[in-house]
This record gives structure tokens, sequence and C-alpha cells, in this order.
């Protein structure tokens, strides 16, 4: 008898693989090392790759209605004048969605009502994995032990997974930290169902509305800003001072003691995300700095390219992963790429910014849709 699957790790990545394997049938739970499972963060934009996956699983509608569906995404210079639009109904008509910015507290609901908690052991730490011709052998913090059929590593940027596997691989930083806050304040309507990023002097402020009055927003800095918490705040709007409204007004609105910290990382790409009857997902195979939105995105791509090839070829994981590896690699690869390089190019300032602005506008916009088109369109 087949022995079922184990998907180490319950965040997007996992939740999702587990939803779309069960509903092809495949057996397959959730261990994750938490006591519950907690959002990492405050909101996050579901673009429309990862839209066209969740509605494959029944579940963009509720995506959507938990979320704010966007009208427009534009980067802006420090003054609110665009330097890049997209025209979000051309995508919509495309795509069948346009990019959804919701609480990630929210997502992680919906996915894992979707998955049945039945179908997720918490507290469970993944200590130490063994394969063999059979299946693996798994061990825990709490001293229990399983055997899988198959393990899929969704255990994040820092996946002890991928440590088995491919032992030395660390994350590599850009020396920028990322501030993430929520601020309950009400925007005006051109700021509404938008996600304005603004690029100027060396600095990015990005926000965009996940509920109504309710604004989700990143300050990211360079590695010379002083990321003591005492007076945290006070020093973001110091930095942040020349920007045009609403990031004024969106910082003043700001739950200071809530503001996470993240140091900006991604990992090298990996020429391999599987062995044997292992395989990775998400960010645990290829982590990417945050600058195109689509870690959690790419995870879900990943979750579902999974599930396709598992289900043709159950019984032989090793061949299923090396597929799903096939469909998603380059395209995973190529936006840890390009990400790293909208790190570099949004943070120049001075003249270099100001050429950088002047390229941004004069570019035909086909270019820009050409790029937006390649990342939300589906390979598989
Ligand atoms: C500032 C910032 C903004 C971002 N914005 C966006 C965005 O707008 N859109 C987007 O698509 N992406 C965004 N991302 C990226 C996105 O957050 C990640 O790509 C996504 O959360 C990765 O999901 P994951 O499930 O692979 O990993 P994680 O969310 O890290 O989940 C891994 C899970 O594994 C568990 N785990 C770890 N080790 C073990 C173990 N040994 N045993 C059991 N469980 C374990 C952890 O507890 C965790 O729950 C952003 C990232 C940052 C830093």
């Amino acid at each position: 008898m087949q022995l079922p699957g184990i998907i180490i790790g319950g965040g997007i990545a996992g939740l999702t693989a587990a939803i779309a394997l069960r509903q092809r049938g495949l057996a397959v739970q959730v261990y994750e090392a938490a006591p519950h499972i907690l959002p990492v963060g405050a909101g996050i934009w579901m673009a429309p790759n990862a839209m066209q996956v969740f509605d494959r699983l029944g579940l963009a509608e509720r995506i959507n209605a938990g979320g704010v569906p966007l009208q427009a995404i534009e980067i802006v210079d420090g003054q609110m004048r665009p330097l890049l639009r997209t025209d979000q109904a051309r995508i919509r008509q495309r795509f069948g969605y346009s990019t959804t910015a919701i609480r990630r507290a929210t997502l992680q609901q919906i996915l894992l009502a979707e998955l049945g908690p039945a179908h997720v052991q918490l507290g469970k730490l993944c200590t130490k994995l063994t394969q063999d011709a059979a299946g693996v052998a798994l061990t825990f913090a709490d001293g229990s032990t399983q055997r899988a059929g198959f393990v899929v590593g969704a255990d994040g940027i820092h996946s002890p997974v991928r440590e088995h596997l491919f032992p030395g691989v660390r994350p590599g930083g850009t020396g920028h930290l990322v501030w993430r806050g929520m601020s309950a304040v009400q925007l005006t309507p051109h700021y509404k169902r938008a996600i304005r990023e603004a690029w100027a002097d060396g600095l990015r402020f990005g926000f965009s509305e996940i509920a109504d009055g309710v604004v989700d927003w990143f300050a990211a800095v360079p590695g010379t800003f002083d990321d003591e918490r005492a007076g945290l705040l006070a020093r973001l709007q110091a930095a942040f001072q020349g920007f045009a409204y609403p990031v004024p007004a969106i910082l003043a609105a700001a739950n200071e003691p809530a503001i996470i910290r993240n140091e900006v990382m991604d990992i090298d790409p990996l020429p391999n995300w599987h062995r044997g009857r292992i395989c990775l997902i998400g960010d645990a195979a290829h982590a990417t700095t945050p600058y195109m939105g689509q870690g959690g995105c790419q995870a879900v791509e990943d979750a579902y390219a999974l599930a396709l090839t598992l289900s043709q070829q159950p019984a032989d994981p090793a061949a299923a992963f090396a597929a799903m590896q096939r469909l998603r690699r380059a395209k995973a690869h190529r936006i840890v790429r390009t990400s790293r390089l909208m790190g570099h190019v949004g943070y120049l300032g001075g003249a270099l910014g100001s050429v950088r602005n002047f390229a941004m506008r004069a570019a035909p916009r086909w270019v820009s849709e050409q790029q937006f088109y390649s990342v939300y369109r589906l390979g598989f």
C-alpha cells in the first residue's frame, strides 16, 4: 500500500499544496512547527498568476471577497507622479483576475478552512529525515516519528528540509531592510483599490488598502538605516518626510509596536529542488526578494504544479518532482533574478535616480505590459 505524503510547513506553499493534492485524491498531511497557523507579516498581494491557481482550486471568489481586488498598480516618484502604470482592466480581461490585496491572516484562514484543520498537525517541528527506496522516515522535536511515501519541504526561506537535501545552501542578504505595518486611515479615492510604490532619494514606500480604511504598507530603507526599535516610527517619518500625501498620513496612523522588520534576502538559484522522495517548494526552493511581490505567488504556482505532476504519477514521486521542476524552475528563477535587479534599480537616488525615472517614463507601455504578462501567465 502507498504511504501518504507529508508536507513540512503550513505557510502559503504548504497549505495550498495540501489543498491541491487532496483535491486530486492524494492523501497528504501538513506538519507545522508552530502551535497555531500564524500569519507572518501584515498584508500580501496576490497577483493574477496566483489568482488563476486559486480559481482552479475554487478559492478565488473567497479570496477576492476577503481582500481588495485592485484597479491600479503604479510605480511613482516621491511626489506620486507615475513612472510606470499598469492597465489592470486589460490584465483582468486577459487573465480573469487583477491583483488582490489581502490580510495574510485572512488568506491563511481561507486556506485552512478549505483544507480542513484535521489535515494539519500543529506543534510538529521536523528535526530529521532519512529516505530509503520505500519511503521517508521523519522525526519531530516532540520525539514522535512518521513514515511517508513522499515529503514536500514547504518550510520557508531557512528550510531545514533544504539543509537536509543540499547542506550549506544559505539565503543571502542584500543589506536592505523592509519595515511593514498596517495603518487605520481612510485614503482619498485616487489611492483606494490601488497599489502605489514610490521610489525617491534611495528609498521606497509601497502601500495599498487591504480592507476599507486599513492600509498595508512597507518602507524599504538601505542598510545604513538605524534599525533600533526605540524611536523607529519617528525615524521612518523623518526618512520619508520628502514624500507627498498619502505617505506621511499613512505613517502618522501606524501602530508602532506592530511594525515588522524584515531583512531582504533571497536564495541563489538552486540546480535542483528535489532528491529521491523529497522535494522543495515555495521559499524553501526559491526565496526571492519582495520587490516584485511574487514570492507567495510563485509558491502558489509550485503547489498546483506539484499536484498536477504527482497526480499523474503517484507511484513515482521522484519522476513527479522532476516533472514539477521542469514546469516551474525557469520562471521561478527568472523572478529571483529580476526581483534582485529591481531591488538595485529601485534604490537609485540622485542623478542616477533621475536617469532611471526618465527612462521609465519614456519606455513604451507595451514593453512593461509584456513583462507583467510573462509573470502572470501560467505555463501549465
Ligand atoms: C516584506 C515582504 C513582502 C512580501 N510581499 C509579498 C507579496 O505582496 N506577494 C507575494 O506573493 N509574496 C510576498 N512576499 C513573499 C512571501 O511572503 C513568501 O514568499 C511566502 O510567505 C512564502 O511562503 P512559504 O509557505 O514558502 O514559506 P513560509 O511562509 O515561510 O512558511 C513556512 C512554514 O514552515 C514552518 N516550518 C519551518 N521549519 C519547520 C520545521 N522544521 N518543521 C515544521 N514546520 C516548519 C514555519 O513555521 C512556517 O509556517 C513578501 C515577503 C516579504 C519579506
